[in-house]
This record gives C-alpha cells, sequence and structure tokens, in this order.
C-alpha cells in the first residue's frame, strides 16, 4: 500500500515520503533556466524545508545545484559533516558563536552591520582562517540587511581587508510571489545602483544573487550569478501560475479503526461535528503533535481509495477522525492520504495551506519530527 511498498518498518503506520529523483529534476529544470556560468544555489535550511536537509542537498547537488543555501551555522555544519564540500551560504543573521562555527568549517555568513564585523574579526583571531562573507543589502525587504543607501567606503575597506574573504553581495525581494511586479523592479534598481557604486570602487564580488524560486521564474533579470532557490526545488508553487516543477512530497497513514454510527452522534474533543446521517467514522493515527494542524478540523480532506473524505470533529494531538459515507467501503489497513496523490484526487500543500490563511512553506516544515521520512527514488 505505501509508496515504497512496505508497510511495517516504522512501527506507526504514519510517514512522509519524498521523491528525491524529483528535487534532481526540478533542480536541473532550474538549472536549464540559467546560462552555464551562472549557479543554482539550493536553499535546504529547516531540514529542506521538512524533506530532510541531507538527502535533499545531495539530490540537488546531482541536479545541477552547486551552491547550498541554509539558515544557521549549525544548518551547514550538518551538511559538512555529510562530507557534502560546496560552497554553503547562512542566509540568516548569525550570532558572535554561530560565525565563530562558520569560519571553522569554512561556512559563509551573512553580513550586514558592524557589529557582526567584530564578531567575525575575533572568529578570525581565533581560527587563524578568514570569513567568507556576503553583504546582505536591504533594498526594500525591510527585515536583515544594510539599508542599500548606507553603503560605503568603509564598508567597502573592511571587506577588502585581510580578515575577510568578501565572496557575495545579496538582497531578498519582499513581493516576487506576488502580482504587482513593481515592488519587485523597485527593489532591484536600486540594488543595480549599488552594484554600479561598487563597480566604480572596483570592488564588485564574485557573487551577485537576489532572486528566490519566485524572482528566478518571473524575473530573469535578477539571475546575476547566482539564484537561490528553495520552494520549488520541493515542487511547490511560489504562486498559482508557476510551471515546469513536479510535486516531491507525500504523506500517508493508515486506517486503524471503523466505526459505523446514526445520524446524531458526536465527535470529538468538544463535540465540534455531529453526524447528520448514519457515517462511518474511521480513526487515523496523525495529529497536530504530527503537524497535522489543529486549524484544519472540519475542514481538510484525506483520500481513502482515491476518494475525498472530510476530516471532522476537533484535531486530536495524535489522531484524526474521518467521516466516510456509509455507503462507501473502508477497511482498517486501507492507505490514507494526507498530502499528495491517490488516483486522480490531490491534495496539495497549497491546498491545505489555504485552510489556515498560511503558505505551503508553513506546511511542508510544519511537518514534525515523529513523522518518518523515507525517500525514493527510481
Ligand atoms: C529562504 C530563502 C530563499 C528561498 O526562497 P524560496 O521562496 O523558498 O525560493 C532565498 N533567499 C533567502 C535569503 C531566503 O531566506
Amino acid at each position: 500500500m505505501r509508496p515504497d511498498g512496505e508497510s511495517e518498518h516504522h512501527g506507526r503506520p504514519t510517514g512522509a515520503f519524498v521523491d528525491v529523483a524529483k528535487i534532481a529534476a526540478n533542480a536541473a529544470y532550474f538549472k536549464r533556466l540559467l546560462s552555464p556560468s551562472q549557479q543554482l544555489m539550493a536553499v535546504v535550511k529547516a531540514d529542506g524545508y521538512g524533506h530532510g536537509g541531507i538527502e535533499t542537498a545531495k539530490a540537488a547537488m546531482r541536479g545541477g545545484a552547486t551552491w547550498l543555501g541554509v539558515a544557521l551555522a549549525e544548518e551547514g555544519i550538518e551538511l559538512r559533516k555529510a562530507g557534502i564540500g560546496v560552497p554553503i551560504l547562512v542566509l540568516g543573521p548569525s550570532h558572535p558563536s554561530q560565525i565563530a562555527l562558520a569560519v571553522a568549517h569554512e561556512i559563509d555568513v551573512t553580513i550586514f552591520d558592524w557589529s557582526q564585523i567584530a564578531w567575525a574579526k575575533a572568529a578570525v583571531l581565533t581560527h587563524q582562517k578568514p570569513c567568507r562573507v556576503h553583504l546582505k543589502l536591504d533594498t526594500g525587504m525591510g527585515r536583515i540587511g544594510l539599508p542599500a543607501e548606507h553603503l560605503n567606503e568603509a564598508w567597502v575597506e573592511t571587506l577588502k581587508g585581510p580578515d575577510f574573504n568578501w565572496v557575495g553581495l545579496s538582497t531578498h525581494f519582499a513581493s516576487s510571489d506576488g502580482n504587482d511586479p513593481e515592488p519587485t523592479k523597485k527593489q532591484l534598481l536600486r540594488f543595480l545602483d549599488a552594484i554600479e557604486w561598487l563597480r566604480g570602487q572596483d570592488a564588485v564580488p564574485v557573487q551577485i544573487h537576489a532572486a528566490n524560486s519566485a524572482a528566478t521564474l518571473r524575473f530573469p533579470g535578477t539571475h546575476f550569478t547566482m539564484v537561490r532557490v528553495g520552494l520549488a526545488l520541493y515542487g511547490l508553487k511560489p504562486y498559482p501560475a508557476a510551471t515546469g516543477i513536479q510535486a516531491v512530497m507525500s504523506w500517508h497513514s493508515e486506517v486503524v479503526y471503523v466505526k459505523s454510527v446514526p445520524a446524531g452522534f458526536r465527535v470529538g474533543y468538544g463535540a465540534t461535528y455531529v453526524t447528520s446521517e448514519p457515517t462511518k467514522l474511521v480513526s487515523v493515527p496523525v495529529g497536530y503533535a504530527d503537524g497535522y494542524r489543529r486549524a484544519w478540523s472540519n475542514r481538510s480532506d484525506v483520500l481513502i481509495r482515491g476518494r475525498r473524505h472530510r476530516v471532522v470533529g476537533n484535531i486530536s494531538m495524535d489522531q484524526i477522525t474521518v467521516a466516510v459515507r456509509d455507503q462507501d467501503p473502508v477497511a482498517v489497513g486501507d492507505q490514507v492520504t494526507l498530502l499528495g496523490c491517490d488516483g486522480d484526487e490531490e491534495i496539495s500543500a497549497e491546498e491545505l495551506a489555504a485552510l489556515m490563511d498560511s503558505i505551503a512553506y508553513e506546511v511542508v516544515t510544519g511537518i514534525s519530527k515523529r513523522v518518518p521520512r523515507s525517500y525514493l527514488s527510481d
């Protein structure tokens, strides 16, 4: 019943399946959008968006990724310990101890404030290795980043100094997945101005990067020397019309109990659902502690035998209840698809995200550690 043909290796029959061949294919799709000299950074932060950081990184590299992006130095070190030698960039802010770890493991850090310069210098002194840095400019995201207009000679002089290996210049778009291209174009112009100013100083670093998944697909003028692709690598659409990428993860469980009940039967904590007709109530061993969000109570569907069925009553920590019409066949041991395809039906991460007013990123990164990941390849 399970996509890998095994049913018992995890004990509890709840698990996520990651088709790493599709990650490689999605990376290769992005690689084809670039010129041969442009680099593809696979963003594998947060354990590869919940897909498994190391497995994802290796698959993306098979598909042509030559850089890896993480949020924390610790995530980069896990990749290094797995024997991965390609350049790794910490995209998020780093604490002094994290900068020291990055220097020790030759992992690039993102910097944007003088406090980090001081921390980096201390780490360089300790480890006797230069700090590999990417200067991040805020061109309109309003998050981390040196305000683009604050870039000046002092920064250039410092980053060209002996303590640093100035590898990159970056920015990040706030609205490249939205309907209005104007904010992205404005950010791009500010970034281009900064690059122009650095050119005048003869101080343009090797890697210039700005684009996430959405910008890479929609704005070829943002590719520069490298793009940073996360979401789409996992086959998740950065905007509804995105094409060319294939879904990667599915999440399954099994029917563990079926009970036929009459109309008027109350279901779950708080009895938020009452049957309106004779119904088969199906128990499935997955709950909010697994990342099957309580916000989906009485709203989400699952697939059993290729058909959609509604999750009813409040989702518990470790269980959900599904209502199956009295006339539909269902039995203990049937596969339950929480995310992914069964026959012609599909439950997408985008669909589940919409049920809680969120985005697909939060659905996949929210599938908890308690759900074992299995890796499928052709
Ligand atoms: C997470 C992240 C990305 C990847 O964004 P996606 O939308 O997942 O492609 C790119 N750049 C930075 C700085 C990030 O933090």
